[in-house]
């Protein structure tokens, strides 16, 4: 192993024209956001009454559910609506909410109420704001297109991006090299010039790298993950081809923050 995923950021003097940032849980915090909704959703439904479930076990019995519908999505086994609604439709049923009760447009009502929350992780918008006077910036998200526009707009940053590019909208999605080649073509710039930064190893740190882009990893809590890599085949068998693409991590969006405007 000459890689060394855990060590910290050193930008090493590089600086870029372009940083791309990934949306979910780098700058828009996801998982805050979806909780919110989730409790709206188990007031408005009166979950508890119908099943003696707190929200705390909603929460989890969805985040389960939910997960395990994502994977299958990305190995293309079940389409867009399926995971939509029988993330849902699977809690409801689990938690034995009454069958004829469970509401058909649960979905949409999620997907209405999530996106506008605004919640961002922490240092976001100081961050964004600081940087984006000295760097061009955008958006590559793994996600629908309207739902990632839609937390783009309600959150305030959307200015700030010169565009954002969708997983829906190209018909691929990170890791895949067409992705990031796709941004490159829309930046007009190449892989030298660009910074890339996201919270998932899999989808951002792989992505990033194998495209060719100098990448940094958003490792909010590094000993938990460190903890669940060490025992995980994936990047145990992952070789970057060129591992001096790979800038280190960082734990808090500040860090970044100092490192792009060091010498600036
Ligand atoms: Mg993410």
């Amino acid at each position: 192993m000459n890689w060394q995923p855990f060590e910290d950021l050193n930008l090493r003097g590089f600086k870029p024209s372009w940083v791309f940032l990934d949306l979910d849980n780098t700058l828009w915090d996801f998982d805050g956001n979806a909780e919110e909704a989730l409790h709206v959703l188990f007031q408005r439904h009166a979950i508890q009454e119908h099943t003696g479930a707190t929200a705390e076990d909603f929460v989890r019995v969805y985040n389960r559910i939910n997960h395990d519908y994502w994977a299958r999505y990305e190995r293309g086994e079940v389409s867009k609506e399926v995971l939509r609604s029988a993330r849902f439709t699977d809690s409801f049923r689990e938690l034995k909410y009454p069958e004829s009760l469970i509401p058909d447009g649960i979905w949409k009502e999620y997907l209405d109420i999530c996106p506008v929350l605004t919640r961002l992780m922490p240092g976001a918008r100081d961050f964004v704001e600081a940087i984006a006077p000295h760097y061009k910036l955008a958006i590559l998200t793994n996600g629908f297109e309207q739902t990632q526009q839609t937390k783009l707009a309600c959150c305030g940053l959307g200015e700030y991006f010169e565009f954002m590019l969708s997983s829906e909208g190209l018909g691929h999605a990170k890791p895949s090299p067409l992705f990031f080649e796709a941004a490159l073509s829309k930046a007009q710039t190449d892989a030298h010039d660009c910074l890339y930064v996201g919270d998932t190893f899999r989808t951002d740190v792989v992505g990033g790298v194998e495209s060719g882009i100098r990448t940094a990893w958003y490792l909010r809590e590094r000993e938990v993950v460190q903890a669940e890599m060490e025992d995980s085949a994936e990047w145990k068998s992952w070789q970057p081809d060129d591992s001096s693409l790979y800038l280190g991590s960082f734990q808090h969006l500040p860090q970044l923050q100092q490192a792009l405007l060091t010498g600036i």
